[in-house]
């Protein structure tokens, strides 16, 4: 059972050491970080369950944070196609996993994005990219939410972007320093979402459907 378990780790930590993108220097530099962390809460990092965490959390923040080390243009391009669309297209319920920056925790929750095209229009599940892009890093929902609005403004050039996000931070729940439940929402609204109520509206019905 044990031996199985093992073997298992070794697949997956093989699979992402074909993909690092830190490179081993700085994989180096977190994981020795991560000892010195398990030492300064008590822990003895040589023991058995202990013995290979700082490596693997180092992958781990590797791949939590690739959103640094990624290009935009480069996973946009070849997905922008020309349309004559005018109506809101709406890609909903796009999961989400990003860290705070103030306590490198999880929030988990889930992005609305909306645009209206003036000429072009992108593949859906570039949508769901540019959102990793931005969630990977050490974020606020707040910026977050700007970023994955300018990006499509700045890439598409529509008539207007609508993003909102609703996320539960582990910050706060882990914590206890809100109600377990409470969501966050956060909104970034541009060109005719920004500017014309009936838009807005439209927007924000669709979103409730
Ligand atoms: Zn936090």
């Amino acid at each position: 059972m044990i031996q199985r378990r093992n073997s298992d780790l070794d697949t997956e930590e093989r699979l992402s050491r074909d993909r690092t993108d830190l490179g081993e220097r700085n994989l180096d530099r977190i994981a020795s970080a991560y000892r010195e962390l398990l030492d300064a809460i008590g822990e003895d990092p040589d023991r058995e369950g202990l013995r290979r965490t700082p490596d693997r959390a180092a992958r781990a923040l590797e791949f939590l944070t690739q959103g640094y080390r990624q290009d935009l243009e480069e996973i946009i391009n070849g997905a922008v196609f020309e349309s004559t669309a005018s109506e809101i297209i709406l890609v909903k319920d796009i999961e989400l996993y990003s860290l705070c920056e103030h306590h490198l925790l999880p929030f988990i929750g889930r992005a609305h994005v909306a645009y209206i095209p003036s000429g072009k229009v992108i593949g859906l599940s570039k949508v769901a990219r540019i959102v990793d892009v931005f969630a990977r890093r050490l974020q606020i929902q707040e910026n977050l939410t700007t970023q994955i609005a300018e990006s499509l403004m700045r890439c598409l050039e529509p008539s207007g972007v609508a993003v909102v996000v609703e996320a539960k931070h582990l910050c706060m729940m882990m914590r206890g320093v809100e109600k377990q439940n409470s969501v966050m929402k956060t909104s970034c609204l541009l060109g005719v979402f920004k500017d014309d109520a009936r838009t807005r509206s439209e927007f924000l019905s669709l979103l409730q459907e």
